[in-house]
């Protein structure tokens, strides 16, 4: 599989927010997020092939690594190894060998998330499959993107994946909301998709900066609480900022 790389830090997004783990980002990815936070994987994919087992090697090791310093200058209390594996992107369900590594990591007894824009199904042993569907607000225009604008729209609308993921995994659903009126697309969304449970809904503002996220808080906040939906902070830019390896 090509890695991008492999770390230990908290988990910053979503029901298991401030639970250390390690993070196993794949590059690669099938589609071309306008507002993609981490290009490396996806617009101009960079990496190193690695076999499953390097892989687990190198997740053990992080294991005993130090959490990364925070940027608000609180020091982390780090009491607890960590147990749990985020395996993101990039879109890590590309590589088939990701079913081998769920399967060497489960072995090891890790709590495994996978973080996935749920447009490839697979079959593959996973605690907690979160799910971020794209909106039409994540296609790129064709003035930057080429070919590819066409490609990321013919391919990021995938309700049928979607239920099939949810149907075999605890899951989340996480959307990135630039807009209000996201909100319809959302709920025309999860209607196609069918059988979802409104409190495993989030809603996570776009953006990649605490000034930008903050600006979008307050109305989310709001449209969450009428919808019924989760709101999702991007916890990991407060506590970081926008860094890699964290
Ligand atoms: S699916 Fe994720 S990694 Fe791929 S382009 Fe979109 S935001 Fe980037």
């Amino acid at each position: 599989m090509l890695i991008s790389e492999i770390y230990l830090s908290r988990q910053g997004e979503g029901r298991l927010t401030g639970t250390p783990s390690v993070f196993v980002r794949t590059s690669g990815c099938n589609l071309r997020c306008d507002f993609c936070d981490t290009p490396f994987t996806s617009w101009n994919p960079e990496g190193q092939q690695m076999a499953v087992r390097e892989i687990v090697e190198h997740v053990r090791e992080a294991v005993e690594k130090p959490l990364p310093a925070r940027v608000d200058g609180v020091e982390e209390a780090q009491d607890e190894t960590a147990r749990h594996v985020v395996l993101t992107g990039g879109e890590p369900m590309l590589s088939k060998e990701v079913e081998l590594l769920c399967d060497a990591l489960s072995e090891l007894d890790f709590h495994i998330t996978i973080e996935t824009a749920g447009t490839i199904d697979r079959h593959l042993k996973c605690d907690l499959m979160s799910i971020s569907p794209k909106l039409s607000n994540s296609t790129p225009s064709s003035e930057r993107a080429g070919q590819w604008a066409e490609r990321h729209e013919a391919t990021r609308y995938r309700p049928d994946i979607v239920a099939s993921l949810i149907e075999r995994h605890d899951y989340q659903l996480k959307f990135v909301v630039a807009d209000p009126a996201d909100v319809i697309e959302i709920e025309t969304y999860i209607t196609e998709v069918g059988s979802v449970d409104r409190n495993k809904v989030l809603l996570m503002p776009e953006g990649i900066d605490a000034e930008t996220l903050s600006s979008r808080t307050g109305w989310l906040e709001g449209l969450c609480d009428e919808k019924g939906f989760a709101f999702c902070p991007r916890q990991h830019i407060a506590w970081y900022g926008n860094k890699r390896a964290t």
